[in-house]
């Protein structure tokens, strides 16, 4: 629980260095949910105002990938590679999202996308790994190694309220910076290592799986990487990391943090709580009431520059095309 909340305290004053803030998004090239980032950063790069003017959305990789181009109408069976299912997914699913226009001509369904993908939108990309309290590390070491030696992401680092000794910092890769973290402080985050700078676009290796003295490894090439980083991105941006709910219990309340004021905070634990695993019945301050007025859209929207409502004509229009 100590670490739920940490999380959310931290993302909330991340959100003031007007950087893209999301939470619990996977970074594995191969192995398929090994690892978890708890906290991402995304930097704006020098497109990112086209970026949030395309659609509040994550665009899925598969639409991407097709490059489908905005400039002509193409069948969606053309457009897409594999069988017709899958092509006519990714079509709905980039139309979804408001990235792509589909309708019908001649009897066949044809795309197109709406805009240009502005593929550098995004810059610097910062995976923080949340661990509260040392003393508990759990799979700390896996997780920091799998992240220094895939090389993935620009920089890494430990976010901690430990006190960090000589003895800590030897355990962990020398490339993770590690910050430590005093919420009371007027600036909560102090660096007591720098992050050594990953190299993104060099080949890296992916530790999958260890068991005793057995390491299992894959080789990440530079495209895979790429291909992931923007991956990432666009979850990141979709998103955000507001994604917890607000109790429906007489003592939940809208908790504030660093401006954010729509974090679940319960009255009768006094900390935020993690709604879908502590909250209910079960519970023993349980009282039945209603969730608190919480519109966490808007309230990222007035902190960032990411609107919910971008893109939004088009997307009808492209449903109304389709319907
Ligand atoms: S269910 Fe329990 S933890 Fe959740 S808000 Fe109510 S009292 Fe707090």
């Amino acid at each position: 629980m100590r670490e739920f909340a940490f999380e959310l305290r931290l993302c909330a004053h991340l959100e003031s260095r007007e950087e893209v803030v999301s939470r619990q998004l996977g970074a594995s090239v191969h192995g398929t949910g090994n690892r978890i980032l708890d906290v991402v950063t995304v930097a704006p790069g020098p497109a990112f105002e086209g970026r949030v003017a395309l659609t509040p959305d994550e665009i899925p990789a598969g639409v991407l990938d097709a490059d489908v181009g905005a400039g002509r109408w193409r069948r969606v069976s053309e457009a897409f590679d594999g069988p017709p299912e899958r092509a006519h997914r990714l079509a709905e699913a980039g139309a979804d999202a408001g990235f792509l226009e589909l309708t019908r001509r001649d009897g066949q369904r044809v795309v197109r996308q709406v805009a240009r993908y502005p593929d550098d939108w995004f810059g610097r990309i910062v995976g923080i790994e949340n661990k509260p309290d040392l003393g508990t590390p759990g799979d700390l070491d896996f997780q920091l190694r799998h992240d220094a030696a895939l090389g993935l992401l620009d920089e890494v680092v430990l976010a901690t309220e430990s006190y960090v000794t000589r003895a800590h910092l030897n355990r962990i890769p020398e490339a993770v910076g590690v910050w430590r973290v005093d919420f009371a402080a007027d600036d909560p985050i102090t660096v007591v290592r720098e992050a050594t700078p990953l190299d993104p676009d060099a080949p890296g290796v992916e530790i999958l799986d260890e068991r005793g003295l057995e390491t299992r490894v894959g080789f990440a090439s530079p495209d895979e990487k790429a291909a992931k980083r923007r991956r990432l991105a666009e979850r990141a941006f979709g998103k955000g990391w507001r994604t917890y709910g607000l109790p429906a219990c007489a003592e939940s309340k809208r908790g504030r943090e660093a401006g954010a004021a729509t974090l679940p905070y319960c009255a009768f634990k006094e900390r935020l709580v993690d709604a879908a695993s502590e909250c209910g019945p079960d519970c023993p301050g349980y009282e039945p009431g209603d969730a608190p007025d919480a519109d966490r859209d808007a309230e990222r929207a007035a902190r960032t520059a990411w609107t919910p409502d971008a893109g939004e004509k088009r997307t009808q229009t492209a449903l109304d095309r389709f319907n």
